[in-house]
């Protein structure tokens, strides 16, 4: 029997909730699958750092050093909340970008992914949707601004300054397109570059690194766009896009204006691998503003899980049927609230109903 050790970091606010739901499918998964999955649960974000005085504890860090994959749920605190923090320890600086460090998880996968059975959550119209949206957005998760030198102080005229750097060497960028004309090449062959070469240096070199790994993908086509341009697009033509790449801050933008075009954030999942180990998580955060009423959405907790199945674990035909048994329960007409108003006339189920929910449809395939 295959047996494989997942540590498991709940999370803020609906990290949880959500959480929950994600253990149920993996359980059914384990049964029928004759597969064990060792369950480690972690202190992570900033829970921990109410519980163990830091973010990131280091018991944590051990535990998800001896796993063989990472399941996250969102972190955070509402902007009050989080200043009863120390900044360095809030939870992206203190938990989230240290754990993307110390896995060198470089690439995250973001699929934007509206298939008929959950078109009519889309606050697009029909004739943009057509048959449906089916793409994935890669950005680099290691790089860039949210990863530069940062210095804060008060300069010579006594006005407080603060000084970000945007840094990218060749190898960094190199490795990203890799991964995505790789991508690329076993879905449509069209890659996407977005970038800000007009005004940003990093996107000059980043076009030319982009360039230079293509000229190893010849069966690949790039096409390049200015990421403002980018963001319309994916309100105005959103089919045009099957792969794209992008760097950092970038992509933590975009990906959230593809929650947007699917009709919620609660519909993104996300996987953000490294060379040695990979975490999933939901592309969101912790929606303060919902947690602990039992209404969050788990279909980025649970899509998490089915890319972690796929990707870590190579159980991609289980995985493909956990997407299937999700779609299935919304095309019966069930909704949770961030996908619809009360007066839509769908059935309204809360977060643990959806799981179940989802659970019976994967154990009749
Ligand atoms: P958010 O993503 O938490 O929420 C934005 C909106 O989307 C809210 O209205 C929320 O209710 C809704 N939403 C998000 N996920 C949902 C789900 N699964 N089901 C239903 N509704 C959902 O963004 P925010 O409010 O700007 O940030 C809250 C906290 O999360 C902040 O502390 C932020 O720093 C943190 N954050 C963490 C991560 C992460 O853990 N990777 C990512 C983004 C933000």
């Amino acid at each position: 029997m295959a047996s494989y050790k997942i540590a498991l970091l709940n999370g803020d606010g609906i990290g949880p909730e959500i959480m929950a739901e994600a253990i149920k499918i993996l359980k059914l998964v384990e049964t029928r699958n004759n597969i064990e999955f060792e369950l480690l649960p972690g202190a992570f974000g900033a829970s921990a750092y109410f519980s163990h005085g830091h973010s990131f504890p280091d018991e944590t860090k051990a535990l998800c050093d001896d796993a063989d994959a990472i399941l996250k749920g969102p972190i955070g605190l509402n902007h009050e909340e989080s200043k009863k923090i120390p900044v360095d320890m809030q939870p992206e600086r203190g938990a989230l970008l240290p754990l993307r460090r110390r896995y060198d998880t470089f690439a995250n996968f973001r699929p934007v992914y509206l298939p008929k059975a959950i078109a009519h959550f889309s606050p697009l119209k029909p004739e943009i949707i057509g048959d449906g949206i089916d793409l994935i957005m890669i950005r680099e998760l290691v790089g860039g601004l949210y990863f530069g030198n940062k210095e804060v102080g008060t300069n010579e005229e006594g006005k407080r300054y603060v000084n970000e750097t945007l840094e990218y060497d060749e190898d960094q960028i190199a490795r990203i397109a890799k991964v995505a004309f790789n991508t690329a090449q076993k879905r449509e062959k069209v890659l996407h570059n977005i970038h800000k070469s007009n005004v940003l240096k990093s996107s000059v070199l980043w076009n030319e690194i982009i360039s230079e790994v293509g000229d190893n993908y010849p069966d690949v086509e790039v096409k390049h766009i200015l990421v403002d341009a980018a963001a319309t697009y994916l309100c105005l033509n959103p089919r045009q896009f099957d792969v794209m790449v992008m760097e950092n801050m970038f992509g933590d933008i975009l990906s959230d204006q593809g929650g947007g075009i699917l009709g919620s954030l609660g519909l993104m999942p996300s996987a953000c691998v490294g060379p040695e180990k990979a975490y999933y998580e939901p592309s969101h955060g912790s929606a303060p503003d919902i947690a602990g009423k039992g209404i969050a959405n788990p279909y980025s907790m649970i899509g998490s899980v089915a890319m972690m199945l796929e990707m870590s674990f190579d159980l991609a035909q289980e995985a493909k049927k956990i997407w299937q048994a999700m779609q299935s329960v919304f095309a019966q007409g069930y909704s949770t609230p961030d996908l619809s108003t009360p007066s839509a006339n769908m059935k309204m189920i809360k977060t643990n109903e959806f799981g179940d929910l989802v659970a019976e449809e994967l154990a009749k395939n």
